[in-house]
């Protein structure tokens, strides 16, 4: 029939139109490397190439030729994996990376034994049926692959609204407290992110069955689990659910980055997967970019910089592969359930196998970049250390004060609060009593002049300036200078007070906007590649800003105005997107910390530079042990499956024939890991051990 002469009938009886295995061998790889190559375009230049006028038809028949093709290549995989024992629970989860999961006897203990980065992204998502009025279409297809975790599993993590709930009322951060007069009062540090797109969280999710998917990824971008998330946004129950799976699999001693990691630590501890978790030492983080938009006290806790063992893992990898799988998006929000998980997979095992043939280039630029670091930082902080006469032990220091002064700051804003609303008062008092006392000009306009200015004191802190700039027309109007006391104690005070509160003002205002600027950009670059490129940031930045830049003179301003002068911000300062975290120690002028040594910029930055070479030096050993690993796999698997074809070609002639033929491209990539790691470790300076485990 058909498929011995090469072609795939469009319909089981019958068929009219056929499809040739090779044009549907073509369009699965033209898909996978272009996601926005769909079966319309396919068809269309098909009917092109063979003269024939395009019918919409078309595409359903070369769609159901595709659904096919797929299923026998599927089955054929199946009987492979079968034959090379791959067919084992997990056998993927913990074989996809040798560099992560092909654990060697007597290699150097590493402190975390494995580390993954998970996030969700709402762009895959999928239109429900009912929306075209129309109902579903049965199909009992489901997804082949083991990429995904089944509704039944997540739901496991529901717990009614529980964990909900936690996650949305979470507020015990400190920078909650501070008294903040603009509009947008509350500035939480995981609320940054998530609120600085509002229309994230307006959209409706019903309209939406599958309404974007959660993911997992290793280190080095190998996507290891995904989840659908259902009809609502990014709930607790998708991470737990992962993260418990993560767990069964693959142990004690994980690190998992999450861009909300902070705040989800607390929920994943109240949760059912709380003793679990800390059973297992699994150890919460923040992404390294992400982390930079939260506030200082976070990132002292959860910015991988300071974490112990973390080596140069950014856990930011999520974000690469939903900037390629975003380009799905077209294709998959209209198709049924079933199609959409399809492409998805096909997506998700190519990104796999172009990241398995990356790996060894991943291990090649990170040795060169740590010990280009460990080179230039070393040489650096040796230099700052000798000229601030400090040690090692010193930055550790600093870093333990500036935590336990973030600590200290919990109480402080309250209080503060308070204060100035009795300096107020008193003040407000004072005039009052200054105004009856006196009996000049009309008493009614007094009145009326006395109890607008009432109102404005009564009614916010966004309007204490008016307030002020009203009492003082007001002491102006009516030559009341003399009794206000101007130079008193009291008055100074309440002029310092004020003139803090407006720098506070100024303060948030802008770190919002630098903050909602860096969030747009994120979004903008991250379609291309290489977002955290810092000048592409500055330039951008400049170019858009209009606002910044005012916000910034305001800032300005404020900052002179006060007892003694703070320090001016320049452009330059505002771009260093690090320096996001320094915005909580600005807000802080009251106990005046400038005097304090860890506060100090020079101490500042050898603090940073100290910890990033830490962090160097932990990421060569864990390359080191990496490099062993990727060698000694291909090593094994040679071997494994040169050994299966042998036995193939004699007892199952077309499996092992096929085998052989995929062989020889792992093979061909292999070749080149093998090249690369020589040139690792041919290098002077390479401190590994060299061949295999
Ligand atoms: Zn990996
Ligand atoms: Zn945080």
């Amino acid at each position: 029939s058909l498929i011995y002469h090469g072609y795939l009938g469009c319909s089981p009886l019958h068929p009219t139109i056929a499809v040739s295995l090779r044009t549907l061998a073509v369009y699965r790889q033209s898909h996978r490397t272009c996601p926005r190559f769909s079966i319309q375009a396919q068809c269309k230049s098909l009917c092109h190439l063979h003269n024939i006028p395009y019918r919409p038809y078309f595409n359903t028949q070369f769609s159901d030729a595709y659904d096919i093709y797929l299923e026998i290549l599927h089955r054929v995989d199946c009987i492979i994996k079968a034959a090379l024992k791959y067919n084992t629970p997990n056998w993927r989860l913990l074989n996809s990376c040798p560099c992560c999961f092909y654990k060697l006897e007597g290699e150097h203990p590493l402190a975390f034994e494995w580390l993954a980065t998970i996030d969700g992204n709402n762009s895959l998502k999928r239109w429900s049926s009912s929306i075209y009025g129309t109902s579903p279409r049965h199909d009992s297809r489901t997804y082949r692959s083991d990429y995904w975790l089944s509704r039944a599993e997540v739901d496991k993590f529901k717990n009614g609204a529980q964990t909900q709930m936690v996650r949305l009322t979470y507020n015990d951060d400190w920078e909650d407290v501070v008294p903040s007069a603009s509009a947008s009062a509350s500035f939480h540090c995981v609320d940054r992110w998530r609120n600085a797109g509002p229309e994230q969280r307006k959209r409706m999710f019903s309209i939406f069955d599958e309404s974007g998917i959660f993911i997992a990824a290793c280190r080095h971008r190998i996507i290891l689990l995904a989840c659908d998330m259902v009809q609502s946004g990014e709930l607790a129950k998708y991470p737990l659910a992962i993260i418990n799976r993560l767990l069964d699999v693959y142990g004690q001693n994980g690190g998992v980055a999450y861009d909300i990691g902070c705040a989800f630590s607390k929920t994943l501890n109240n949760s059912s997967l709380g003793p679990g978790a800390r059973a297992l030492n699994l150890r919460m983080m923040v992404g390294a970019f992400h982390g930079h938009a939260h506030n200082r006290r976070c990132q002292i806790d959860w910015h991988p910089l300071y974490i112990d063992g973390t080596g140069h893992t950014e856990g930011e990898g999520c974000e690469h592969i939903f900037s390629s799988s975003n380009e799905l998006a077209r294709g998959t929000r209209h198709a049924s359930p079933f199609h959409r998980h399809q492409a998805i997979e096909q997506h998700f095992s190519f990104w796999d196998e172009d990241k398995y043939s990356a790996l060894s280039t991943f291990l090649r630029n990170h040795y060169r970049e740590a010990q280009m670091a460990i080179q230039t930082l070393t040489a650096e902080l040796t230099a700052l250390k000798g000229v601030l006469n400090l040690s090692d032990t010193d930055f550790l220091h600093f870093h333990e004060q500036e935590r336990s002064y973030l600590d200290g700051l919990k109480e402080l804003p309250l209080k503060d609060q308070v204060s100035i609303r009795a300096e107020w008062n008193l003040a407000r008092e004072a005039a009052n009593r200054s105004l009856v006392e006196i009996h000049v000009g009309s008493f009614a306009d007094m009145h009326v002049a006395l109890n607008q200015a009432r109102v404005r004191v009564d009614g916010s802190y966004s309007r204490l300036q008016n307030a002020e700039a009203m009492a003082s027309h007001l002491e102006v109007q009516l030559g009341i200078d003399k009794r206000w006391e101007i130079g008193s104690d009291q008055y100074n005070h309440f002029r310092q007070e004020t003139s803090l509160l407006n720098y506070r003002m100024a303060l948030d205002n802008l770190e919002r906007l630098v903050v909602m600027r860096l969030f747009e950009l994120s979004k903008l670059s991250l379609s291309g590649t290489g977002y955290k490129l810092r000048q592409q940031i500055s330039k951008a930045l400049q170019r858009r800003s209009e606002a910044i830049r005012n916000a910034l003179s305001r800032y300005n301003t404020q900052a002179g105005a006060l007892i003694p002068p703070r320090p001016q911000l320049t452009w330059k300062d505002i771009v260093e997107y690090s320096f996001l975290g320094e915005f909580d120690l600005l807000r802080q002028s009251r106990s005046d910390i400038r005097t304090l040594d860890w506060t100090k910029p020079a101490h500042r930055e050898a603090t940073v530079k100290y910890f990033k070479i830490q962090r160097a030096r932990e990421e060569i050993e864990r390359l080191n042990v990496e490099i062993r690993r990727l060698r000694t796999a291909i090593h094994d698997e040679e071997l494994m499956v040169n050994a299966t074809i042998d036995v193939l070609l004699a007892s199952n002639q077309p499996v092992g024939l096929e085998l052989q033929r995929q062989w020889q491209t792992r093979a061909a990539i292999n070749a080149v890991h093998l090249f690369r790691l020589d040139q690792i470790a041919s290098q002077p300076n390479f401190s590994g051990t060299r061949g295999i485990g």
